[in-house]
């Protein structure tokens, strides 16, 4: 068995696990898998530790997908070894088929058994287990995902969200080593996605399971994640923690995937950056520019770095060509006069109209990245 833990054992309130503290559980080393010429992933590694939740995120066909597959033992790879727990099994002359990995999978749509109750669809992969024992992980799971009331319902009366619980219950009961769950909130309506996130996080962190998602959806795989690994075009670009990736991209291609970035055009003099919109200094640069003396950069600014004003001694910055009202707040899409469009975030009442002139200023109170220009 993978944990010898009981469920009840654990808490909610723990500590997330970080790379440092734990085990390896899943590692992949230098995984390649092509199709013909293409390579869908190409020389990917990263190691998993015991209990963390790591997503993969990125663009549409970037190989996410390929690499939940590698994985499960799915598809093999053409390069590079995938271990668990030390032990290779895909690679290195060696391939273990899905169902010797000891490896769960989630799917998109769930796949529950419509024929089967929630509790017989929950003991379908431990119907070897010895019928008193596999009562007790039902009922400790069907608990686990708050679902002991509709034990005995079919699937086909089940909401979206009890659907879920009802697949991941499944997937935990054989105690896997790593679950993997493919766009897990993609087949939910978007309120009950915000709130299944948080849910599903909970489940997979009081499992203490050691967990891989897949996704493109930025907002979900930071607010879920131990572990954020942003891949592009088959390749790890950056892989940290939520807060981490989000603060410091390490390239552009990071950068623009996480928030809603936009970029404006410095020019370094020194140790301070000259832009349109206003001269940066070093304590509002991430990392010292010297180094860059005289060359043009590129300043990564989010909505909320940006405020827009009227325009200031009669001088503007640029135009609203765009508004998007949130309910709480508005992002002004604003076309500058130097080039290139920004966004600012506002508070509901603060309104600027369609086609009116702004100036546009970086209230950011942090470090901004920035981007040598190629
Ligand atoms: P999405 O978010 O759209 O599901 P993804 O990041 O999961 O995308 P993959 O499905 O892993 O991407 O695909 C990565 C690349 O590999 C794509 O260019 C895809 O066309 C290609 N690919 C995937 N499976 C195959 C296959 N069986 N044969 C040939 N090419 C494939």
């Amino acid at each position: 068995m993978a944990h010898n833990k009981t469920l009840s054992e654990s808490t909610t309130d723990e500590e997330p696990a970080t790379p440092e503290d734990g085990e390896t559980v899943l590692e992949l080393d230098g995984v390649t898998k092509a199709f013909g010429e293409e390579a869908a992933v190409e020389d990917l590694s990263l190691s998993v530790t015991e209990g963390e939740l790591l997503t993969l995120l990125g663009p549409s066909g970037c190989g996410k997908t390929t690499t939940l597959r590698l994985i499960a033992g799915l598809t093999q790879p053409t390069g590079g070894t995938v271990s668990i727990r030390g032990e290779a099994v895909a690679g290195d002359g060696a391939f273990r088929p899905p169902e010797k990995r000891d490896v769960g999978l989630v799917f998109q749509n769930f796949a529950l058994f419509p024929h089967l109750d929630v509790a017989e669809n929950v003991a379908f992969g431990i119907d070897d287990w010895p019928a008193d024992e596999r009562e007790r992980r039902v009922d400790e799971l069907l608990e686990l995902v708050g679902l002991e009331a509709h034990r005995d319902k079919m699937p086909a009366q089940l909401s979206g969200g009890q659907q879920q619980r009802v697949a991941l219950a499944r997937s935990l009961a054989p105690e896997p080593e790593v679950l993997l769950l493919d766009e897990p909130f993609s087949n939910l309506d978007v309120r009950l996605r915000v709130e299944m996130r948080e849910e599903v996080r909970r489940i997979l962190k009081e499992a203490g399971v050691t967990a891989i998602s897949v996704t493109h959806d930025q907002e979900e795989a930071l607010s879920i994640s131990d572990r954020v690994a942003i891949i592009n075009d088959g390749e790890l670009e950056q892989i940290g923690k939520p807060e981490v990736v989000f603060e410091n991209p390490e390239s552009k291609f990071v950068a623009s995937f996480l928030g809603r970035a936009s970029f404006i055009s410095g020019r370094v003099r020194g140790d301070i950056v000259e832009t349109p919109l206003g001269t940066l200094s070093t304590d509002q640069i991430n990392g010292p520019v010297s180094a860059y003396d005289g060359a043009q950069i590129d300043v990564l600014v989010r909505p909320d770095d940006l405020e827009a004003t009227g325009p200031t001694d009669g001088l503007a910055d640029g135009r609203v060509v765009h508004r998007q009202y949130n309910g709480p707040s508005f992002v002004y899409r604003v076309e500058l006069e130097s080039g290139g469009v920004v966004r600012c975030l506002h508070n509901h009442v603060e309104t600027f109209e369609h086609g009116q002139e702004v100036s546009v200023k970086i209230v950011a109170d942090h470090p901004l990245a920035w981007y040598p220009v190629e």
